[in-house]
């Protein structure tokens, strides 16, 4: 273990959101990442507030706390305070229902109008295990990405592809501008 604490070394605590359309597959992203756990049959309205992960960044502990929504997307109804103080964010869509993917821009501005600080987002087309009924191309989401100055990804919360990478992309992104 690093004796950093003992000397006074920083320690960092990030808040990261997690948003898009209902079933997109948001909250299995978060408990694969946080749990290594995926339910086929998740309850829009079950999950905790957030969940903390810590690594470790050039020897420093850095502390994500990575906050799901509790279906309150649904409604459009995704609280002020839902995003207060986030300084990271993964936009999430569903590669097979094209619909998720149209509503991207009004979840980068409702993070935009809520945020007043520097916020790492990531794009995530999340399914791409269901490659046989793919509704969004790679080279859409990359391009939206690019237009909007995006980090992108495709993941699977259901075989794990790419779930890691993307939220240890973010978390890096936001110490890099925070150190
Ligand atoms: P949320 O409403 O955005 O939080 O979405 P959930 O995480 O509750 O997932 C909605 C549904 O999509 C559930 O039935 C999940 O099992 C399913 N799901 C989530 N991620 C994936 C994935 O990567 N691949 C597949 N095939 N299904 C997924
Ligand atoms: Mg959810």
């Amino acid at each position: 273990m690093s004796s950093s604490d003992d000397e006074g070394g920083e320690e960092y605590l990030f808040k990261i959101v997690i948003i898009g359309d209902s079933a997109v597959g948001k909250s299995n992203l978060l408990s694969r990442y946080a749990r290594n756990e995926f339910n086929l049959h998740s309850k829009a309205t079950i999950g905790v507030e957030f969940q903390t992960q810590v690594m470790d960044i050039d020897g420093k502990e850095v502390k994500a706390q990575i906050w799901d929504t509790a279906g309150q997307e649904r409604f459009r109804a995704v609280t002020s305070a839902y995003y207060r103080g986030a300084v990271g964010a993964l936009i999430v869509y569903d590669i097979s229902r094209r619909s998720t993917f149209d509503s991207v821009g009004r979840w980068l501005d409702e993070l935009k109008t809520h945020s007043d600080t520097t916020v790492a987002m990531m794009l995530v087309g999340n399914k791409c295990d269901l490659e046989n009924i793919r509704d969004v191309t790679v080279e859409e989401g990359t391009s939206l990405a690019e237009a909007e100055g995006l980090f992108f990804m495709e993941t699977s919360a259901l075989d794990s592809t790419n779930v890691k990478r993307a939220f240890e992309i973010v978390i890096r992104e936001i110490y890099n501008n925070v150190s």
